[in-house]
């Protein structure tokens, strides 16, 4: 499997290189609105850590950072508000899962019936 691309346009995020607008950080995680929404809420939740997709960060993150940024998650719905009426998060791994940005993120997506499950 590849290695981590330390130039992902999420790498550049974490450091500051570009900017994002931001919900939510701490110590191991960074929340932020995604750039191109395809719901009226659509934010991404994404380790600081350099890890390319959830299978990659299960085998590698530490049991604390997997315990943050599964927290993260449902925090930053709350922030959104997202959680009172229900959202969907979502996480596509690879090729096949349609992952275009190399670095492990969740979307979430809310603010309106989000839709059947799949395209
Ligand atoms: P995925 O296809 O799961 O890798 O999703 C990548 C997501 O990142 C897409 O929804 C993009 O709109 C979003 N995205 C790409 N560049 C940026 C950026 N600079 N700031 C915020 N979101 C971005």
């Amino acid at each position: 499997k590849m290695s981590y691309d330390k130039n992902n346009i999420f790498a550049k995020i974490l450091r500051g290189e570009i900017p994002c607008n931001k919900i939510y950080e701490n110590d191991h995680v960074l929340a932020f609105h995604d750039i191109n929404p395809q719901k009226k809420i659509h934010a991404l939740v994404i380790p600081k850590g350099e890890y390319i997709d959830l299978d990659d960060f299960n085998k590698k993150a530490s049991d604390k950072e997997i315990v943050e940024l599964n927290k993260a998650i449902s925090h930053v719905s709350n922030i959104l508000k997202a959680s009172e009426k229900g959202y969907r998060i979502l996480s596509n791994i690879g090729l096949d899962g349609g992952q275009e940005v190399p670095h492990l993120h969740y979307h979430i997506f809310a603010g309106e019936k989000v839709g059947k499950m799949v395209t």
